[in-house]
């Protein structure tokens, strides 16, 4: 096929731009993106000659290679790994099909371009999600990647400037793996431009930035000039695995290097985690927790797992037999000794020591951020409040580590408008006489916060935790209890509290009242009742225990799911001047039509007071104006 120009999409061009025009702080991690790229191709056609017998690639001597040529000025970083068909180059390296992405760039956009502070503002904000291959343009004027993908003949040559197209072609004689060539923008010390044609320069980056990579980087130092023997190539990194050595051996820095190959992400790690199991079944782990939420946490296709080897041998990434779900943010490295190496994912699923690693990875998760929260809570609200959200789902994946989850989860609550709560502090403030851990559900914070639900509670002056995440309505069903004590619901069932008989009326006297009402508005509630619940509003609307909450059965009816309509229960405050007017009213003129419509405004309000959506709001507003117009 002839030469092609073909546009970058939209947002690739927009991304291009901000790279080549905004970042200027350490542009030295183009070459760690580039020699990463290249280890994941070496990984990958290991991997492939062991699944494909018949694969006809050259796996003799694979490794990593950087060319300086310092008269073209250009550096070239080389692998002879697994390389690309057309198709793949044209779909990952034209297009950023990360997902996330627009989102990204729009703030990236609202960030801006110009100021200093704004530039960071906008590699701060791509460092979130790394920016790859495309990191060449803070170092080139153009870039050429040429590369044939392992087993078929011919091969590709890519070619930008990192404007707004890119021209692709045939390379016939490309060899196996990629290689990518820049053609470097001139030094300037001034703009953070070291010359990357000086070994020195290739030699102290790799070291700082690519020491573990596994494969040996090699290169050849440039000739320089007037001897005649050609430089012998050196290996730059010493290759050594970081789980492999001592715990204190290891620095910061190394481990956050590390990070940021196995998850892509720019950022330090929150947390280095290091697991050792010697014996009969040996394994050894590194593993890491964000400091930040991955882009793709809540979305359907995230990533999950960590990555495998055995032995030293890569095996595969994001291992989800590895780690459950709820722990999907986790990064690093299982290297197991006693695996076969050409395990596949299905096995993996089944196998009883990956089961058995998997428990104690899990353990061992837990009770680091339990460590955290006791040692250093600012750490650990950074982790909650980038995380939380995940690690709740577990209360409902993973019940066999429930309590462990309990522990480390924080929740929102009445005592303070921005801190949230543990459960164990919690208790430690309960009043004496409260026998449960009250907490209500809703959508936000203002809506359950403002809720009649609570009016009972806060006279009492009990905290209740404001449970305003989706994931809450879900888990708050299956965990009854924390340590020994009953979390209950607000809005369901009776308070719990010590006087729950105590209305303080005389129930008798509001018999007739409560038949008529639950006649009169039979359609929307099951059932009138008095209550102890409120102190200032006159109804409000609660469920029984199991009865789903009006946000899950609004959730659910948002996923297309047909429900039943459910009924909930209408509670009156008796000492309510409204619900006594009504009660008088209704016992002197029980034939008057005018009072079922005061009934029906009582209903809506209690639902309005809970932020719950009519059902026919033109009926209540006209309602509501005819009463408004008499009072007047
Ligand atoms: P990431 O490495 O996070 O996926 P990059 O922008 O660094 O993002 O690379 C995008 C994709 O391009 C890679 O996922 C890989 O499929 C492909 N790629 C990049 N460099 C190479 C290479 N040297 N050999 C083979 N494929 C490569
Ligand atoms: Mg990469």
């Amino acid at each position: 096929m002839s030469a092609e120009t073909i546009e970058f999409e939209a947002e690739t061009r927009q991304l291009l731009q901000l790279v080549v025009h905004s970042i200027y702080s350490n542009r030295d991690v183009f070459l760690r993106e580039l020699i990463s790229n290249a280890s994941d191709a070496l990984d990958k056609l290991r991997l492939e000659t062991y699944r494909d017998k018949d694969l006809q690639a050259d796996v003799s001597d694979l490794h990593v290679e950087i060319v300086i040529d310092q008269q073209q000025r250009t550096l070239t970083v080389r692998d002879n790994g697994i390389g690309m068909s057309r198709d793949e180059v044209v779909s990952v390296i034209g297009t950023i099909a990360k997902s996330g992405t627009a989102e990204l760039l729009e703030r990236l956009r609202s960030a801006g371009d110009g100021t200093a502070q704004e530039a960071g503002a906008a590699s701060e904000l791509i460092g979130k999600f790394g920016i790859g291959f495309y990191s060449s343009f803070m170092a080139a004027d153009r870039v050429t990647l040429i590369t044939r993908r392992a087993g078929l003949d011919g091969g590709v040559r890519w070619e930008s400037a990192g404007e707004g197209t890119y021209t692709i072609e045939d390379a016939p004689d490309a060899p196996q793996g990629t290689s990518v060539i820049l053609a470097l923008k001139p030094a300037d010390p001034e703009d953070q431009l070291p010359d990357y044609t000086a070994p020195d320069t290739i030699r102290r980056i790799v070291r700082r930035y690519s020491d573990f990579i596994t494969w040996p980087i090699r290169m050849t130092p440039p000739q320089s000039g007037d001897t005649d023997t050609a430089a012998e190539p050196e290996t730059l990194n010493r290759r050594k695995a970081l789980w492999a050595r001592a715990k204190d051996e290891v620095s910061e820095e190394e481990y956050a290097e590390f990070y940021r190959h196995v998850s892509h992400d720019w950022r330090e790690p929150l947390e280095t985690i290091r697991l050792q199991a010697e014996g009969t079944f040996e394994y050894q782990a590194l593993l890491f927790l964000p400091a930040h939420a991955p882009m793709d946490l809540f979305m359907r296709e995230h990533r999950r797992g960590v990555q495998l080897y055995v032995r030293r041998v890569f095996i595969m990434d994001d291992c989800e037999a590895l780690v459950p779900d709820y722990l999907r943010f986790v990064r690093g490295v299982v290297d197991a000794a006693d695996l076969s190496l050409n395990v596949s994912r299905e096995i993996l699923q089944q196998d009883r020591q990956i089961q058995l690693i998997r428990k104690r990875l899990v353990r061992k998760v837990l009770s680091t951020v339990r460590t955290m929260q006791a040692e250093q809570p600012e750490r650990y609200a950074t982790f909650w409040s980038e995380l939380g959200r995940a690690v709740k789902e577990g209360l409902l994946e993973d019940p066999d580590n429930r309590e462990q989850i309990l522990e480390i989860c924080s929740f929102p609550s009445t005592r303070d408008p921005v801190e949230p709560t543990t459960l164990r502090a919690y208790k430690e403030r309960m009043k004496p006489g409260q026998e449960h851990i009250h907490y209500i559900t809703g959508e936000s914070r203002t809506a359950v916060e403002n809720s009649p639900h609570l009016e009972a509670l806060r006279a009492k002056e009990y905290e209740v935790l404001l449970l305003t995440d989706p994931i809450d309505e879900l888990w708050v069903d299956a965990v009854s209890e924390f340590d020994g004590t009953p979390l209950a619901s607000v809005a369901k069932g009776e308070l719990g509290l010590d006087d729950e008989d105590g209305t303080g009326a005389d129930r008798e006297q509001f018999a007739g009242l409560l038949t008529w009402l639950g006649e009169v508005l039979s359609d929307q509630v099951r059932e009138v009742r008095l209550t102890n619940r409120l102190t200032t509003s006159p109804a409000c609307l609660v469920g029984d225990s199991h009865d789903m909450t009006p946000t899950l059965e609004k959730m659910y009816r948002a996923m297309g799911q047909e429900l039943p309509t459910i009924k909930r229960i209408l509670e009156l405050n008796p000492a309510h001047p409204l619900v006594v007017g009504l009660r008088d009213a209704h016992g002197e003129r029980p034939d008057d039509g005018e009072l079922a419509g005061t009934a029906r405004l009582l209903h809506d309000m209690a639902l309005l007071a809970e932020g719950g959506d009519l059902t026919d709001p033109a009926r209540f507003v006209a309602l509501l104006a005819q009463r408004l117009e008499r009072a007047l």
